[in-house]
């Protein structure tokens, strides 16, 4: 990781992220059995501690004012031993959960969003073709990016898909799905039925390959390889009115009583080996574009619900109507008192908690939430006033 922070920027963030576990620690979730959950503290100079934990939410809440990390985590896992080493935890199960990353979702906007910070000159500009810094030519570059309405409508619809497969095609109460904004770029689901707990990662894995929809091929709606001509189709005994199946089949526009239809389909795209090509495009499109490694893994430690998150200085949120929910209010929980940064990007225009912003100037008083947000995302620096000459003092030039 590049460092992009200056020790007055630290001490800002330290502020605001104490003051708010201070004044706001009843936000943070007790995870179920918190005594069998393993934590994880990161710390603003990057590293962090694992293999902690706390018998109690006050406990933790204590900590987290004392030791103000940058990131909170805990175990989708329950231990017996939470502090031991891997493998002499005991591990007793873990929750299933998905993640949803906007980097997963080749969003057109990003670039227009994306900036790039030189380390050399303090200087920010949006990220395009260049690889060196306009002002300076140095190549020492942090990058950096600020997620539009776009973005995360287009998250949103993401994570409706995933819940349209856990509960239609894995039988999942929607009362038991828990999706959370992770206070940057994603979304979280956590699926809150514990008879999913006891899963492996191997039957993690399968599940995460059919929510991709990686391997589901033409012949899971009947259409095989036929030596005599070309392709043979044999609709599957259980219909074509479940899961891919009909996902497949709706996509296509053809059901069980359509063979002829199919088949002429088959033929006017050019035969098998372009028909199975469709198949692909269709499971590629309707699939949800979850990471699979995160599912996957059933020793990792998640970012802890209602904790701040350290690229951005939102909190980790529970959504409980994603459809109305905006990342960039309600997850906006700093305070509104006045700091001064200095922005390093000519001109911004953002939207954070129910307030518009249009910063044109170089030094300005703003909200500690948004002057969080700018400096978690290397966009600013926080300055202070010498109260001599009542001039800023301007940090130096970053590491
Ligand atoms: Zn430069
Ligand atoms: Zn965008």
């Amino acid at each position: 990781m590049i460092l992009t922070k200056t020790g007055e920027d630290l001490h800002l963030l330290k502020i605001a992220f104490r003051e708010f576990y201070f004044n706001q620690g009843n936000m943070v979730e007790e995870p179920s059995k918190i005594q069998n959950r393993e934590f994880g503290l990161m710390g603003f100079d990057g590293v962090m501690k694992r293999h902690l934990m706390f018998s109690s939410l006050g406990g933790l809440v204590a900590s987290l004012i004392f030791e103000t990390p940058s990131d909170v985590f805990a175990s989708n896992a329950q231990y017996d031993f939470p502090t031991l080493p891997i493998s002499e935890k005991g591990w007793r199960g873990a929750e299933l959960i998905f993640d949803i990353d906007l980097k997963d979702l080749d969003m057109k906007c990003i670039r227009s969003h994306s900036y790039a910070s030189c380390l050399s000159c303090s200087s920010s500009y949006v990220s395009g073709s260049q690889e060196s810094c306009p002002k300076c030519g140095s190549n020492n570059i942090a990058e950096s990016m600020l997620p539009c309405d776009r973005c995360v409508s287009g998250l949103k619809n993401e994570v409706l898909k995933l819940h349209r497969f856990l509960t239609s095609d894995i039988g999942i109460r929607p009362e038991m799905i828990g999706t959370y904004f992770s206070g940057n770029n994603g979304f979280h689901v956590h699926v809150l039925d514990e008879s999913f707990n006891d899963l492996d990662s191997r039957a993690r894995a399968d599940l995460a390959a059919y929510i991709l929809g990686v391997g589901i091929l033409a012949d899971a709606i009947g259409v095989t390889k036929d030596t005599r001509n070309d392709f043979r189709i044999r609709f599957p005994i259980g219909g074509l009115d479940h899961g891919w199946r009909k996902r497949i089949s709706d996509r296509l526009g053809i059901s069980v009583s359509s063979q002829k239809r199919l088949s002429n389909l088959i033929k006017d795209l050019g035969g098998l080996e372009q028909f199975r090509r469709r198949v692909a495009e269709i499971t590629r499109d309707m699939g949800v574009r979850i990471d699979s490694q995160v599912t996957t893994d059933v020793h990792r430690v998640f970012r802890l619900p209602g904790t701040l998150n350290g690229k951005s200085g939102l909190t980790k949120i529970l959504c409980t109507d994603l459809n109305s929910f905006d990342p960039f209010d309600e997850s906006c929980q700093l305070s509104n008192r006045e700091v001064t940064v200095r922005v390093t990007i000519p001109k911004l225009k953002l939207r954070l908690k129910g307030e518009r912003f249009n910063l044109n100037e170089e030094f300005v008083r703003v909200p500690m939430f948004l002057g969080v947000y700018l400096i978690s995302k290397g966009l600013a620096h926080a300055v202070r006033l010498d109260p001599g000459t009542g001039r800023f003092i301007v940090p130096a030039s970053t590491p």
